[in-house]
């Protein structure tokens, strides 16, 4: 599946927002957002004038295409996949973006930002309920073990993470053991427990023109 491959930092600048898409630079005055507060391109400190309602429902479309790493065609099949399952479509969307296998990894505490826990999983890492899955966009359910498979877990990188990470929390929705590099989906989160700054009703709205 295809990827964004431009300057990555860009795309927080954009937004106005650390989307944490570079791991441990995020968290250090090198990054892109804390160096250069402002737009990228010519025009980026220019004085914004009012965005429109539309300019608003894209920048939170783009806002969430970013955060999860999903290209347009892609995104568009999850908003119709959220449409089409009972509930809130916002929410729905959200929770699918979740589910995604690299969005799992990365929650657990396994990569230390989105883009690392994808290639991690192309890379073949990991494994699902015992067998190993190389797809990021893979969607996880309640109940799937994740595990970092038996020939990756003496990897070095797996070794820094698990010392970056050794005092963060994980996820109520998912249940992790940080010795055996395992971890299990509890749950589908609910949208309190999804900490993105997205206002999921305007993607919704500007699906729905
Ligand atoms: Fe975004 Fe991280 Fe780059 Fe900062 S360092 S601009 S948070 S990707």
């Amino acid at each position: 599946m295809a990827r964004y491959t431009g300057p990555v930092c860009r795309q927080c600048r954009r937004e106005g927002l650390k989307l944490y898409l570079k791991g441990e630079r995020c968290y250090t005055e090198k990054c892109g957002v804390e160096r250069r507060a402002y737009a990228p391109g010519q025009h980026g400190q220019r004085r914004r004038s009012k965005t429109s309602e539309y300019g608003l429902q894209l920048r939170e479309k783009q806002k969430a295409r970013r955060v999860y790493g999903v290209l347009e065609s892609q995104f568009r099949r999850y908003f119709q996949e959220a449409d089409r399952r009972k509930g809130i479509t916002g929410e729905n969307l959200l929770q699918i973006l979740e589910s995604r296998f690299d969005n799992i990894v990365y929650r657990m505490g396994f990569a230390l930002s989105r883009p690392e826990a994808r290639q991690l999983v192309k890379h073949g890492h990991f494994a699902v309920n015992g067998k190993k899955v190389t797809i990021p966009s893979y969607q996880v359910r309640p109940g799937d073990e994740v595990t970092v498979r038996e020939a990756s877990r003496s990897k070095g990188r797996f070794k820094e993470i698990a010392e970056l990470t050794r005092n963060q929390g994980t996820m109520e929705w998912v249940d992790v053991d940080r010795e055996t590099l395992s971890g299990k989906v509890v749950r589908v989160p609910n949208r309190d427990e999804i900490d993105i700054p997205i206002a999921e009703h305007l993607i919704v709205e500007l699906y729905s023109r």
